[in-house]
């Protein structure tokens, strides 16, 4: 059954993020040949709008408005639910990242539509649209269905490989005009720390670092690794409740959930609330002391010993290839 799906494309800092291209893979699976149409929301935003094309979307919405400048619920609901209306989609798409946790469910309630978020696959078996999503923090997966009213999702970042990016791909792009009524929250400044790297949700490499590391300069070995593999810097909760690092690297139940292709877990013991985060990476390596480490035991490839030897090497022979 062809159905138009919506998929929001999420921009931050005037780029789009790979979520938004995993989304649009997504949708083509929901909208069984129909129409995918990428929505862009911002204030100078619609220049994005060939990149989503060229990533397979058929057409692209932009609602440009200064209000849009940065993300609140209020204004964002309101020019997203404006979309909706325009074009009556039969699916939504939403990455499952902070913005798409925060904005899914409002819109979702004010469709009075269900929604199945952090799916991590989604495949058309028996004529129905099937969602996987890990349940009780990642130990097992459900498959869900909708039965009834919109097909609402938000995809798990870098589950859901994107279409190849094809620069000769072509289709419609508009904007639509939104006239956003008051604020009742205005962002006034966004504070930022002088350098972020990579994003450690959307990263194809986490280099993670526990209470091993023992300290703030433990953790320049782990970023000298990232550099060299182009990966992103983690951490468990032991190391930021120690303060050997900011807790917006935290890793686990409540911290960030990671998915990379390649998983470096340096000095951390492993506990359940740190493999909710980390244990559907594709490709898990364990570097720990201890070789009774639970780690070791969803750990694709260990090494008992110590960080502060092991890590150097990997990365001298990384710089290698
Ligand atoms: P430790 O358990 O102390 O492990 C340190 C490891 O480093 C040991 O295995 C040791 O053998 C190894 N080591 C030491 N020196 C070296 C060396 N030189 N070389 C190699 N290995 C070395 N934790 C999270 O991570 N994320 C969460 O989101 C999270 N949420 C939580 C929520 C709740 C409600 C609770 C109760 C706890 C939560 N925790 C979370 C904490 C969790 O239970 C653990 O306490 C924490 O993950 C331990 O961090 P760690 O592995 O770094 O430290």
């Amino acid at each position: 059954m062809a159905r138009k799906v919506l998929v929001l494309g999420e921009v931050r800092d005037q780029s789009l993020r790979n979520v938004s291209f995993e989304a649009i893979a997504a949708g083509k699976t929901i909208a069984e040949g129909g129409e995918v149409v990428a929505v862009l929301l911002g204030d100078n935003v619609s220049a994005l709008s060939t990149e989503l094309i060229h990533y397979g979307a058929d057409r692209v919405v932009a609602v440009e408005n200064e209000k849009l400048q940065t993300y609140t619920p209020d204004g964002y609901s309101q020019a997203l639910l404006s979309v909706i209306s325009e074009e009556n989609p039969e699916g939504i798409v939403f990455g499952h990242t902070a913005l798409g946790k925060d904005l899914s469910p409002k819109i979702a309630a004010k469709l009075g539509s269900g929604l199945i978020s952090d799916a991590t696959a989604i495949e058309v078996t028996g004529g129905n649209v099937v969602f996987t999503r890990p349940i009780y923090s990642g130990k097992a997966f459900e498959k869900k269905i909708v039965t009834d009213g919109v097909i609402f999702a938000t995809i798990r970042p870098n589950n859901i490989s994107p279409l190849e990016k094809d620069d000769s791909r072509s289709g419609d792009t508009s904007t639509l005009s939104v006239d956003i009524k008051d604020l009742r929250t205005i962002v006034k400044e966004v504070v930022r720390k002088a350098s972020e790297g990579v994003d450690l949700s959307e990263a194809k490499v986490v280099i993670a670092g526990g209470r091993g590391v023992k300290s703030e300069d433990g953790f320049e070995p782990l970023q000298e690794l990232a550099n060299v593999l182009g990966g992103a810097v983690g951490a468990s909760r032991g190391a930021c409740d120690a303060e050997y690092c900011d807790y917006s690297l935290q890793i686990g139940q409540t911290g960030k959930v990671v998915t990379p292709d390649l998983y470096i877990a340096c000095g951390i013991s492993g506990a359940i609330q740190h493999l909710a985060g980390m244990s559907n990476s594709k490709v898990i390596v364990a570097i720990n002391k201890d070789p009774e480490a639970n780690i070791f035991k969803v750990a694709d490839y260990g090494i008992v010993g110590d960080l502060f030897e092991v890590v150097p090497l990997l990365t001298e022979e990384f710089r290698k290839l």
